[in-house]
């Protein structure tokens, strides 16, 4: 059994939006490196929300740069949907 737990109070983590798209960018340029489908859940009792449950692979990654029209196809229509995020994690490519 999988279970996410807060720390708040013990309240569970549930989800409530599958298939949110996560854009794990450069620190430094905030540019894209992949992007990712995932799941967003929610604390019911302190209403923290984290995201969790990621593909096992990218949907897109740099520098497949022939994918950048889907791929900005694919954010806009996410951002329009309100399951957008972003994740700054990757060191630069410099
Ligand atoms: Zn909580």
């Amino acid at each position: 059994m999988r279970v996410i737990l807060c720390v708040c109070k013990g309240g569970r983590m549930e989800k409530i939006r599958s298939g949110v798209i996560v854009a794990e960018l450069f620190q430094d340029e905030k540019k894209i490196y992949k992007l990712w489908s995932a799941d967003l859940f929610e604390c019911r009792q302190c209403r923290v929300k984290v995201i969790s449950d990621f593909a096992d692979r990218p949907m897109a990654q740099w520098p497949q740069t022939e994918e950048m029209a889907q791929i900005l196809n694919i954010i806009a229509e996410a951002k329009r949907m309100g399951k957008y995020y972003e994740w700054p994690e990757h060191p630069s490519r410099r």
